[in-house]
């Protein structure tokens, strides 16, 4: 597809470039600011999954770029910018090349902000797109749990976190998990992001973390090493185990003789209800004709007889 017509098919595209922007996605986070006002008094941002970086341009023009306009006072505003892929330096923001799945990735982060957390955590990340659609929704549900994760390291109580959901059959729960921490959760889908796209993003306001709650990178579906003993407080939910019956009645993993001690004489019954139509049933009938030894051209001549027979 030549350039023009991508610019005749995706508007967006074309807008991007006349306007400077390293990528269409620009337009999605200025229209989720439109509706969310992100960054009135915010000072310190962290753009997770940031490269080619046209979400660390909008923050580096609307943190730094118009309020230099604004003011003469010297500007304090902070991006932290993160990916796995390297990016082309932009003004004002700091760049780190890092997986937003590791801890070590949170604490650069921190360092560069001087101990002080976050105003304002934003998240465009994605994977690599299979087509499978739950595999890439499952695998987009991971990495947005990753960035909950680091963000729950480096946002301030009271801060804002958006993140790209994709809106599938589950999307559910991630809500509801969210909403934990975040008592204010909207999923917005801006005029940019398209139609046939199933992404969206997850706004989620006042970040008030449970009581007692401690930051931690761990996702137990994930990380078979996690030492559940050092999970603590409310990061540690244990489901009650309970064994049910009389515990001097039979123990299942056990082997008893035929004559029970103290019970009535042992008699062998043939099961209650036998199974309907199960699917050893023709190999049980071979076995009464004595078929099953046969060579293997007797037995398929043999089995279609049954196979006839059972018609
Ligand atoms: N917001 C960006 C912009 O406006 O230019 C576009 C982001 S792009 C849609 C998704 C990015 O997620 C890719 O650059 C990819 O490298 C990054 N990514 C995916 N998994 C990551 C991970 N585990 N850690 C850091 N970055 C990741």
């Amino acid at each position: 597809m030549g350039r023009s017509s991508k610019d005749k098919r995706d508007v967006y595209y074309r807008l991007a470039k006349e306007g400077g922007w390293r990528a269409r996605s620009a337009f999605k986070l200025l229209q989720i600011n439109e509706e969310f006002d992100l960054f009135t008094g915010v000072k310190r941002v962290v753009d997770l999954c940031a490269a080619p970086g046209s979400w660390s341009q909008v923050l580096s023009r609307k943190l730094i770029e118009e309020r230099k306009e604004e003011s003469e006072e010297a500007n304090d505003a902070k991006i932290v910018a993160v990916d796995l892929q390297a990016m082309a330096p932009l003004p004002g923001v700091i760049q780190l090349q890092g997986d937003i799945t590791k801890v070590s990735t949170a604490n650069e982060i921190i360092k560069h902000f001087e101990g002080e957390p976050a105003d304002l955590v934003v998240c465009d990340g994605a994977p690599d797109v299979t087509g499978l659609h739950d595999i890439d929704e499952y695998i987009q549900g991971q990495l947005l749990l990753a960035a909950f994760n680091i963000t729950s390291h480096v946002l301030k109580k009271g801060g804002n976190f958006v993140a790209k959901i994709f809106r599938g059959k589950d999307v559910d729960l991630l809500y509801s998990q969210l909403k934990l921490f975040f008592p204010e959760v909207t999923v917005c889908k801006p005029r940019s992001s398209r139609n046939s796209s199933i992404e969206s993003f997850v706004v989620c306001l006042n970040y008030s973390p449970p009581d007692g709650y401690t930051p931690t990178m761990a996702n137990p579906l994930l990380n078979q090493d996690l030492d559940y003993s050092s999970l603590q407080g409310i990061n540690r939910v244990v489901t009650p185990f309970m064994a049910c019956g009389d515990l001097n009645s039979y123990d299942s993993d056990m082997t008893y003789p035929l004559q029970l001690e103290g019970e009535k004489e042992y008699q062998q019954l043939p099961p209650t209800q036998a199974p309907i139509k199960p699917p050893y049933q023709t190999a049980c009938d071979m076995k009464k004709k004595n078929l099953l030894q046969n060579e293997q051209s007797n037995v398929k001549e043999s089995s279609k007889d049954i196979v006839d027979d059972e018609k």
